[in-house]
């Protein structure tokens, strides 16, 4: 049976950390968080990133906008929290509603202010290897994780199912750096990617990123790999699930990690991390 690589626990430990970090300061970091829309999962996922905002002593505040508002009053919102020096990070929750490019909004985000980490600015450094960028918190939960638990990164094949801007392309970028925690030989693969299981099969690190429910069965996966699950989908009212297949795939992994409570709670670490930087940064 694999070893469960535990993100609420690890959360909660560098939670622990930054707040002591933070009650040491003689002004909080603050964050806003931009809501388009009434998605349920997004509703969700924007109170637990307030709720942990405030665990640490983050100022947070949710900024909810009808799905109707489109792309030029956001952008003008946006330059509103840009322009306002008492405001350290923003973050934009993602799907935005049809007729709102999120290309474009992540571009209108101050760069030092994006911690999200989506700006081509950072993504540009995170390419080049510049530690000043603020980087993607998703990537940023992976690395932490394994990290954690002392997997062997470098030098180590990583195969990761996914390609998004978010995810699979920064988390790509991070892992083959020239760098402690990194080294690695990555290959990145998507919906168009051929003979997919004989890529997944050869991988010692598989991070499954597509967003697509149990995709990932055992008859993918090589014996002793370690297995990063990306995806969460939700089954009902209140059951999540990932896009790995745990029960089967966890009886030949070597480490894997569990949906919820896995890469979840690590996200939202790495944006307190990300906020509390921001601060840093500006001062
Ligand atoms: P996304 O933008 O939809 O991208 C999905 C990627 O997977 C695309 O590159 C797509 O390929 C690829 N793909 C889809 N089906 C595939 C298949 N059958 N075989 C191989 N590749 C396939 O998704 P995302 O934003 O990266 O998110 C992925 C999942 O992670 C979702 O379930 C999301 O909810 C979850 N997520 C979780 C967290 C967290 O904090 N735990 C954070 C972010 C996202 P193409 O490019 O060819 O279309």
């Amino acid at each position: 049976m694999a070893v469960l690589l535990d993100g609420k626990s690890l959360a909660k430990r560098i939670e622990s950390e930054l707040a002591k970090k933070i009650s040491a300061l003689s002004s909080k970091p603050s964050l806003r968080v931009v809501f388009v829309g009434d998605n349920p999962a997004s509703a969700t996922y924007v109170g637990a990133k307030k709720k942990a905002a405030e665990r640490v002593g983050i100022d947070s505040e949710i900024l909810s906008f009808p799905s109707s508002i489109g792309q030029k009053e956001l952008l003008l919102q946006i330059d509103k929290l840009n322009k306002d020096p008492s405001i350290d990070g923003i973050l934009v929750q993602l799907p935005l509603p049809p007729g709102i490019d999120p290309g474009r909004v992540a571009m209108h985000i101050e760069a030092k202010k994006d911690v999200d980490g989506i700006h081509p600015l950072n993504l540009g450094k995170l390419l080049s290897g510049i530690e000043t960028g603020l980087k993607p918190c998703t990537p940023l939960a992976i690395q932490a994780l394994l990290m954690n638990a002392k997997i062997p990164i470098e030098g180590k094949r990583v195969v990761i199912l996914g390609r998004s801007n978010i995810v699979g392309k920064p988390l790509a970028a991070m892992l083959m750096q020239k760098k402690q925690g990194a080294n690695a030989t990555v290959i990145v693969a998507h919906s168009l990617s051929e003979n997919l299981p004989l890529i997944t099969k050869e991988a010692d690190i598989l991070i499954a990123a597509l967003g697509r429910p149990k995709w990932v069965g055992k008859e993918i996966v090589k014996e002793n790999a370690v297995v990063i699950d990306v995806g969460i989908h939700r089954v009902g009212p209140k059951q999540l699930i990932g896009d790995v297949d745990f029960e089967e795939v966890s009886l030949i992994a070597s480490h894997i990690t569990p949906v919820p409570g896995g890469v979840g709670p690590m996200t939202i670490a790495m944006l307190l991390k990300n906020t509390y930087q921001a601060f840093c940064q500006k001062t």
